[in-house]
């Protein structure tokens, strides 16, 4: 072989080491989860939109399992564990995490950031207090999410906060918010006419769970009464006779229960009321399993618009088409 020969091999042999080299360093970088940030969400809502900010480069732990109270959840020991993990902890704010907050204060390493995005998201002038949260008590109703308006904002918040901790990816984070931005606003646009095509009389919401507050005047609803008591245990008999009496009043045809908070005086109430019940509203429990395409945070505000739309009297067909799914590479 010539000497020209035994270089061209030499030289092909190198090509193909630094491609095998190459490739390995892409696979360790792809599946290795030291790689990414360690993200500690709190309820299912604010987990799955900091999912789909972060998309590939994050990994998002919730810590408030579903179906659980998160108004009254306590961390367990092996959360802290969890929290002292975390380069940066999502949580919604306005009172609602308190117990875990302060957990992360003690525990979390001293560069992580705790960001409460509904703190962000709005100014105390825009808190709202009312059935279940009543301003002598100090906690405003912390449920900002069902308003896509507010949700979109916390997309934006946490997507700034990923990018001040991890600047260098700040166009995959910006691409990634973008993406599911869009997917917002097209749900955001499906709720107007969800509400839309409800009779306007029927336009009123009771709930037993309070978490329609910022939700209803963005879409031209009225709560008019949500009945869980602000300590979270069951009206008294005085408060069940006058929320029937008020139901007949305003001729309220359906209230709503959540399958967080199974109660049974709801179904009493309805039933006194001449309205019918129906217990499957969400605000923090996703639908379906983990892996189906519809357990997001749009899934479930897309599920709870076809049981309100259902339930007043209007067509659910607003949410039929909708794409509720998580952008490729959320886990
Ligand atoms: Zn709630």
């Amino acid at each position: 072989m010539s000497q020209e020969g035994e270089k061209m091999i030499s030289f092909k042999y190198k090509i193909a080491g630094g491609l095998v080299l190459g490739l390995l360093a892409t696979v360790s970088v792809g599946t290795s989860h030291a790689a990414k940030l360690n993200v500690v969400t709190s309820v299912a809502p604010i987990t799955s939109i900091v999912k789909n900010v972060g998309g590939d480069l994050v990994s998002v732990k919730g810590i408030v399992p579903e179906g659980v109270n998160s108004h009254t959840f306590e961390p367990a020991p092996s959360d802290a564990k969890v929290l002292r993990e975390a380069d940066l902890i999502i949580m919604n704010g306005l009172h609602l995490e308190l117990p875990t907050i302060n957990l992360a204060n003690k525990v979390k390493k001293s560069t992580t950031k705790i960001l409460n995005l509904g703190d962000a998201a709005i100014t105390k002038n825009d808190w709202k207090f009312d059935f279940s949260f009543p301003a002598e008590k100090g906690h405003p109703n912390p449920h900002l999410w069902p308003n896509m308006a507010l949700s979109q904002r916390y997309a934006e918040v946490a997507r700034d906060a990923l990018i001040a901790v991890d600047p260098k990816n700040a166009d995959i984070y910006y691409a990634n918010t973008t993406e599911y931005l869009a997917k917002m606003a097209k749900l955001d646009a499906a709720i107007f006419e969800c509400v839309k095509s409800i009779p306007a009389k029927n336009r009123k919401l009771v709930t037993y769970h309070d978490s329609y507050a910022y939700f209803a005047p963005r879409y031209g609803m009225k709560v008019v009464g949500a009945i869980q008591p602000s300590d979270f245990a069951e009206p008294t008999p005085r408060e069940v006779i006058r929320i029937i009496e008020q139901l007949k009043k305003e001729n309220v045809p359906a209230v709503f229960g959540s399958e967080v908070f199974p109660s049974k005086t709801l179904e009493q109430i309805a039933k006194e009321a001449g309205a019918k019940f129906i217990d499957e509203l969400a605000d923090d429990d996703l639908p379906g399993e983990v892996g189906d395409a519809n357990h997001t945070f749009l899934g479930m505000m897309a599920n709870n618009m076809k049981i309100m739309t259902n339930a007043l009297g209007g067509s659910p067909a607003c949410v039929a088409d909708l794409d509720v799914s998580d952008a490729a590479g959320t886990h």
